[in-house]
């Protein structure tokens, strides 16, 4: 059993990189991938815990981007996290979200919610700010009464206070990933749009832009779900990663490797992914 998909403190999850290692030996998984919402800043700290763990650890990053209307993340599952060109990329990624972030506070000022950038930084376990530190501000405050409150009434898509986070073409996250070493895969395409989207045609797009795999297996898909995105991986050709997408207490219900209780990702997928891997080095060797 393995799971290639969490994330620690260093985004939106509430564990650290040594605790998420020590769970997930705890766990009896045989690899736990550590993919923080753009961010490379946990992976040192969890790589350092390698020698403790008989848990191979899989470094990762979770890149938010634009297809079409929709927003699509990205894994970028065995990226070399101190590849100098993925680095400053992911730096500049940073800037931009900090841009945005700073238009968020202000979509809130001007329709009267008297919430600061500064408040809102100083709820973040990290540098990485994203709309969870937002919602966790307004709670805070009682000016929404939950979580999920504060996403349907300011901060989701389409609300009031929702600054799109999108500069970032699947194909351009693609390939940086790949330059990195890694293999660029779709995150729970079953839970990007609703239940009527055609994934068998965006899929067949998306890899045309440069994807390589796509998760089948994941925390909030039912059977049929997941049988769905394994044929359509099988058909399409590519890679049927999975994971559990474990935030700690942020996301009540889901344990990593199990997820909400049925979730297994066989070992298989991760000697996929590396096979991917051996390709890009082979194609760029020179005859
Ligand atoms: P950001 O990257 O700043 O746009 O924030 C996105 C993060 O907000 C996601 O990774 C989720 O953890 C969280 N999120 C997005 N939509 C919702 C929602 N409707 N309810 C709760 N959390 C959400
Ligand atoms: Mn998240
Ligand atoms: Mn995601
Ligand atoms: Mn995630």
């Amino acid at each position: 059993m393995i799971d290639l998909h969490c994330h620690s403190l260093y985004s939106d999850g509430t564990e650290s990189p040594e605790v998420l290692a020590s769970l997930a030996e705890a766990a009896g998984l045989r690899a736990l991938a550590l993919t923080d919402h753009d961010t490379l800043d946990g992976l040192p700290k969890f790589l350092a815990m390698q020698p403790q763990v008989s848990t191979r650890l899989v470094t990762g990053i979770e890149l938010s981007c634009r297809f079409a209307t929709m927003e699509i993340h990205v894994l970028g599952l065995l990226v070399d996290p101190l590849n100098p060109a993925f680095r400053a990329r992911v730096q500049d990624l940073q800037a931009r979200r900090h841009e945005r972030n700073l238009r968020m506070a202000e979509r809130l000022r001007t329709i009267g919610i008297p919430i600061t950038f500064a408040e809102v930084a100083e709820l973040a376990t990290s540098k990485l700010i994203s709309r969870v530190h937002f919602a966790k501000a307004l709670v805070k405050r009682g000016i929404a009464g939950s979580r999920f409150d504060a996403f349907s009434r300011f901060l989701g898509e389409g609300r009031p206070a929702h600054v799109p986070f999108e500069d970032l073409s699947v194909a351009e996250a693609a390939a940086w990933i790949k330059e990195a070493g890694g293999v660029p895969v779709v995150a729970h395409p079953g839970r990007s749009s609703n239940r009527s989207f055609r994934w068998e045609e965006a899929m067949a797009e998306l890899k045309a832009q440069g994807i390589e795999g796509l998760e089948a297996y994941y925390s909030d898909y039912s059977p049929r779900e997941e049988q769905y995105f394994r044929e359509l991986a099988q058909t399409l050709d590519l890679v049927p990663s999975g994971g559990s997408d474990y935030h700690g207490h942020y996301k009540p219900g889901i344990s990593l490797g199990v997820g909400r209780g049925a979730l297994r990702v066989p070992d298989e997928v991760l000697e996929q992914l590396e096979a991917r891997t051996a390709k890009h080095t082979k194609k760029d060797e020179k005859p």
